[in-house]
């Protein structure tokens, strides 16, 4: 078993890596930024190590501080949890040289799923269902790439294999586009991930995104848990979650969980993992897996009663999984709120000292969340602030169980979008269920 392990991280998912380590027994080293040496969760940590100056790409992202404050520390694994060092290839294979458990799938497993066309690849031999395309990299003739997207019929998409964040992607409606958007593509793409491959897809114009949670351990055991629904989101961010999703019957999620878990089987996948797809008209699309914890977990971990952070962990010191697919039973359902310091209406981050902190409660509510009154909140980070999850015996007491708890929160002294997810949770067509990715936007008039 691990005896200590460096959180490699800040913020909510900081606090939710120490309260697994915590309630295991092992002891925890918070790295922390000069911005965040003051905050609870450093100090609540058996240790801490001040990893830098407040701007990430000093400290969070540092690679060599932190695995220097893991030789200091004498620890024995390092979480990144999610966004900062959790998906770098790099890292992952550092921290293992140096002899550290990295917490999280096989360095050669992040760099296959990181790369795109090399994902895809990956998941169309193992029998996922991707959506149609290319299959490969364009090649530099124009007239083979018109054939191609006439043949995968317009609307098309031009991605860059080594894209991230919603960027490097670009529509294309017509024939007459073509060229100039492969090429329009490749230069961002090349200045943005100093990669300029680029491949092609149907573009789906009203999907909605339903990802599966997986968990596979070292000796060839998967299982997987069911399907979270992410469809509200702006600007490709997330905006609120649920699980189950909508209308995806229990025969449904058994086919498309065990073609998951069967793909983990297939690469050797060891760790948390989420497979995301496109689903449109009853079709999934595989998009991308995320080699990590995601944001989204708690939805997952309500209706299941899985702790996913235990899991990474014990996997990570070599265990056998804790369950069987058999073992997994969905009840309920819940739904999660991000809540962020910004202006509801502009987006505009809003950090800045937190003059009061009110947190919901009640049957099935969850906070995760590392702030308290008189936090500030840091102007150098994403302006997530924390979650709320509503849990309920079905989607209707889940949602009113929301309602209330958004009307019971207080945060004074910055901006939030609370008043945004009361809106969302009264809104006509979230609360039928299944409203598509554009959705959001639409209602926001964007
Ligand atoms: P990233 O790594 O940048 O997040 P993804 O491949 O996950 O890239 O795509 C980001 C978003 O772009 C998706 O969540 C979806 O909204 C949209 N998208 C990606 N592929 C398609 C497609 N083939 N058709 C329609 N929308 C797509």
């Amino acid at each position: 078993m691990i005896e200590k392990v460096v959180i490699a991280n800040r913020g909510e998912i900081a606090l939710r890596i120490q309260r697994a380590c915590r309630a295991l027994g092992i002891r925890t080293v918070a790295l922390h930024s000069e911005a965040d040496r003051d905050a609870k969760y450093v100090k609540l940590a058996d240790e801490s190590v001040c990893i830098g100056p407040p701007q990430a790409r000093d400290s969070y992202l540092n690679i060599p501080a932190v695995i220097s404050a893991a030789e200091v520390t004498d620890a024995v694994a390092i979480h990144p949890g999610y966004g900062f060092l959790s998906e770098n290839a790099d890292f992952a294979e550092r921290v293992e040289q140096s002899g550290f458990i990295f917490i999280g799938p096989r360095a050669e497993t992040i760099r296959l799923m990181g790369d795109k066309i090399s994902a895809i690849r990956a998941m169309k031999k193992a029998g996922v269902p991707c959506v149609p395309g290319s299959d490969g990299p364009l090649p530099a003739d124009d007239d083979e790439n018109l054939r191609l997207a006439m043949e995968i019929g317009y609307p098309v998409l031009i991605k860059a294999t080594g894209g991230g964040g919603g960027k490097g992607m670009r529509v294309v409606h017509s024939e007459a586009a073509l060229r100039n958007a492969i090429s329009l593509t490749r230069a961002e793409a090349k200045a943005a991930f100093n990669n300029d491959v680029v491949y092609m897809e149907k573009y789906l114009e009203t999907p909605r995104h339903v990802e599966f949670q997986v968990l596979a351990d070292e000796h060839g055991n998967a299982i997987h848990l069911g399907e979270r629904d992410c469809s509200m989101q702006r600007r490709h961010q997330k905006v609120v979650e649920e699980s189950p999703a909508p209308g995806i019957s229990d025969r449904v999620r058994q086919r498309m969980g065990e073609r998951c878990a069967d793909a983990c089987r297939k690469i050797g996948y060891r760790g948390a993992g989420t497979f995301e797809f496109l689903y449109e008209n009853g079709e999934f699309y595989f998009i991308e897996m995320n080699t990590r914890v995601q944001v989204e977990h708690p939805v997952t971990e309500m209706v299941t009663g899985v702790d996913i952070v235990r899991e990474q962990i014990l996997i990570a010191s070599g265990e056998r999984l804790s369950y069987r697919q058999k073992d997994i039973v969905w009840q309920g359902h819940a739904i999660e709120c991000r809540i962020n310091a910004e202006d509801p209406r502009t987006f505009m981050p809003s950090p800045g000292r937190i003059t009061q902190f009110h947190q919901p409660g009640g049957p099935g509510i969850r906070v995760d969340s590392h702030v308290y009154n008189n936090y500030m909140v840091p102007p150098y980070y994403d302006s997530m602030i924390g979650k709320l999850i509503a849990y309920g015996p079905d989607r209707a007491i889940a949602m009113a169980r929301m309602r209330i708890a958004l009307s019971e929160m207080v945060i004074d002294g910055i901006r939030t979008n609370i008043s945004l997810h009361q809106d969302i949770m009264n809104d006509a067509a979230f609360r039928a269920g299944g409203v598509n990715i554009h959705y959001l936007e639409k209602k926001l008039g964007l």
